[in-house]
């Protein structure tokens, strides 16, 4: 099989490290209920988060960016 699929979601369990990336607000403007208004903490972009993915950053060691700075730094 020849086919390839760049995995975002879900991580293994057993994943560690790495960047959870949050939509930005500017392409989801609206969001969702249980989504929290937050900044990215590199550029300072508003966007989203959740508890879950606060959970799953502190639990797999990863960290929060938006998905512009997380594209960014999984190109370079
Ligand atoms: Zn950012």
């Amino acid at each position: 099989m020849a086919e390839k699929v760049i995995k975002i979601w879900p991580r293994q369990e057993t994943d560690k490290g790495g960047i959870l990336m949050m939509p930005l607000k500017k392409n989801i403007p609206k969001g969702k209920p249980y989504w929290i208004p937050t900044k990215c903490p590199e550029c300072g972009k508003e966007c989203w988060k959740t508890k879950e993915m606060e959970y799953l950053a502190k639990k797999q060691e990863m960290i929060l960016r938006c998905t512009e700075c997380g594209i960014r730094s999984a190109v370079n």
